[in-house]
């Protein structure tokens, strides 16, 4: 099924920039959706270094990167911003004019499509993607018998489920996939595991009782007439080879991150990352913004302030965009009633 939805603005990547972007638009009373293809909002900070520490955010000697988050996302909970996970953003059309923009955006997944007064690309270092195994035509099967992420557990209801990966998801979805599939098989390269202690002794505990499988090796070659999977050919560390059989794998061999469609964006992009001005963060397209990690100019730190900055001062020109005829009026939230009634505290 697909959707559409009309709002003033669109924002690509729910990182801790995009996160910020919505407060900032908040307090203009613009609202706003947020695309991303995580299945959760954080980016690189919840993707990448959760529980590391983070010592240079202005007003907190340390929080983590999840800690961050959170407060984040406590801190524009009043604009109650939609999110839009699991999906990724293929294009942006223009319909409108350079003084009155207006976009279509649309997503790949199910091709939610949204029509926006403008677009903060908030980007990050691109899109996470799925790293793939090195097997001939794996291409052919994918989105039938290989998938990279669970989006509906009910998918493999009654499958036999061939998990591959020693890290978190692959032990994670090994627990919880094993009571719905048919017959469960998780395959790694070496009898040790990366992920959560708990969880791997779960899942220890489901082979010792005879109700899951665990082998050691590497995937060699795929069975069944594509798009069909049936198998999967094993190669062990001695050479030898055998089949499990089979209807879907999942290999779970972390993520890498990728420009990905914005390439084809029609924007000007300088090394993979786009040019943007220092004083409105505006794209060569108008009403296209870029803000954090995705933008460059002169001077540009790839730090987590800068882009709340850049945040700031995009979603000022955002506002002559939405609303051409209101003059925009300088507050602090400290002492403006108007902006704390906005966020629920006057
Ligand atoms: P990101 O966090 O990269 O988020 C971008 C989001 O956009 C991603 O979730 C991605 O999936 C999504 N996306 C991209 N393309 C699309 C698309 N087409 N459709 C849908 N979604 C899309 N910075 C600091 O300031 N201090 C630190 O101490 C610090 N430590 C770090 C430690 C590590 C290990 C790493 C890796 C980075 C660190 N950084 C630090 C850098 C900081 O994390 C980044 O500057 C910050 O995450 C940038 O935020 P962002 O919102 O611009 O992008």
């Amino acid at each position: 099924m697909t959707d559409h939805i009309e709002t003033d603005v669109v924002i690509i990547g729910a990182g801790p920039v995009g996160l910020f972007a919505v407060f900032e638009l908040g307090l203009l009373d613009i609202k706003c959706h947020l695309i991303d293809i995580l299945p959760k909002a954080g980016g690189q900070c919840a993707e990448l270094y959760p529980e590391k520490p983070i010592y240079d955010i202005p007003g907190f000697p340390m929080v983590t990167g999840q800690g961050l988050v959170d407060n984040l996302m406590a801190q524009i909970e009043p604009f109650h911003p939609t999110f839009h996970f699991n999906e990724m953003v293929e294009s942006i059309e223009t319909l409108g004019t350079p003084e009155a923009p207006l976009f279509r955006v649309r997503t790949a997944e199910n091709g939610t499509t949204f029509t926006c007064k403008s677009v903060i690309i908030a980007a990050g270092g691109g899109s996470f993607q799925p790293k793939k195994p090195p097997i001939d035509n794996i291409e052919a099967y994918e989105g039938t018998g290989v998938f990279y992420a669970v989006r509906k557990m009910e998918m493999f209801r009654d499958k036999k489920v061939l998990i591959v990966g020693g890290g978190d998801s692959a032990l994670d979805w090994t627990v919880n996939l094993q009571p719905i599939a048919r017959r469960l098989t998780l395959l790694h390269r070496r009898d040790a595991f990366r992920a959560a202690p708990h969880t791997v002794e779960k899942m220890r505990a489901l082979v010792a009782a005879g109700e899951m499988d665990l082998h050691l090796g590497q995937v060699s070659a795929l069975k069944g007439e594509p798009p069909v999977l049936e198998g999967a050919v094993i190669r062990k560390d001695d050479g030898s080879e055998f089949t499990v059989d089979c209807d879907v794998m999942l290999p779970f061999f972390g993520l890498t991150m990728k420009l990905g469609p914005i390439a084809e964006w029609g924007l000007n992009l300088h090394e993979n990352l786009i040019p943007v001005d220092t004083e409105k963060f505006e794209t060569n397209v108008p009403g296209i913004f870029a803000i954090g990690d995705i933008n460059t100019y002169p001077g540009k730190l790839k730090l987590i302030l800068s882009g709340f900055h850049e945040g700031a001062l995009a979603a000022q020109k955002v506002h002559r965009y939405v609303y051409p005829e209101k003059k925009l009026l300088f507050q602090y939230t400290t002492s403006s009633t108007s902006l704390q009634k906005k966020l629920g505290v006057a």
